[in-house]
């Protein structure tokens, strides 16, 4: 099963909140009325810039564990090599936001627009993470489409960079997914082209499988433990 989604930017589009706890802003601090003014025009400009679009596919467990090996600088054992053999349904993907957006965040550095540029680069980071729980919820419609998940099953996403799974663990995903198909292409030093892209796996079990104790190597050196407000809201088609 492979799938390329695009999407109305429209569904994707921060609120306040999502664009300033980009920012390292305190969550729901008030901001001066001429910050705010310039997170509605920044959140404005991404809906006038952004295209998105994704692919993903589900893949083989065993084949995941292949992706997941990457070239074999994870930190080991980490939270993904728990999660995955637990896991029904395993999937990869990548979305980006394109490349107008990422022109647009240039052309406001470049005169002077710094503030606006920041913001909305904020802004396009928030819409990313807001897209890839889109990405996650259609995978998993379509595993339990097809009978192959119960409809009380959750999903979540995993990607290299994060939990132990090393940046350069994207090669080899990007060699399995093939997401030039949707313009996203690794540099060498797996940055990802355009900037504003997500990539990553998706894995689909019962609730209780992305639950982590944040207890690896890796967990020492983690700047957000952003495990722990994942796990508590995994991706579910019925409310729990
Ligand atoms: S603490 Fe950080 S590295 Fe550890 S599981 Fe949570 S998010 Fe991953």
């Amino acid at each position: 099963m492979r799938e390329v989604c695009r999407i109305s930017p429209d569904s994707i589009l921060p609120d306040r909140d999502g664009v300033l706890g980009h920012t390292g802003m305190a969550p729901r601090a008030e901001p001066a009325a001429g910050v705010a003014r310039l997170v509605e025009r920044a959140v404005e400009l991404l809906g006038r810039h952004a295209r998105p679009v994704a692919v993903f596919e589900e893949i083989a467990p065993s084949e995941f564990a292949q992706v997941l090996e990457g070239e074999g600088s994870n930190v080991s054992p980490n939270p993904i090599e728990a999660i995955h053999p637990r896991a029904e349904r395993t999937g990869l993907f990548a979305l980006t936001l394109g490349r107008e957006v990422q022109d647009e965040i240039g052309a406001l550095f470049e005169t002077g627009e710094f503030p606006l540029g920041y913001l909305l680069d904020a802004a396009a980071s928030a819409a990313a993470g807001r897209f890839a729980r889109v990405v996650v919820a259609r995978f998993l419609e379509a595993v339990v489409a097809r009978g192959a998940a119960a409809p009380d099953r959750t999903a979540l996403d995993y990607s290299p960079g994060y939990c132990g799974w090393h940046v350069t663990g994207q090669r080899r995903l990007f060699e399995r997914l093939g997401p030039g198909e949707i313009g996203i292409s690794l540099g060498e030093s797996c940055l990802m082209d355009p900037l504003k892209s997500v990539s990553g796996a998706i894995l689909v079990g019962p609730a209780e499988i992305h639950r982590i104790e944040a207890a690896y190597s890796c967990c020492a050196a983690c700047s957000d433990h952003h495990c722990r407000e994942r796990a508590g809201r995994p991706v579910a088609l019925r409310p729990s």
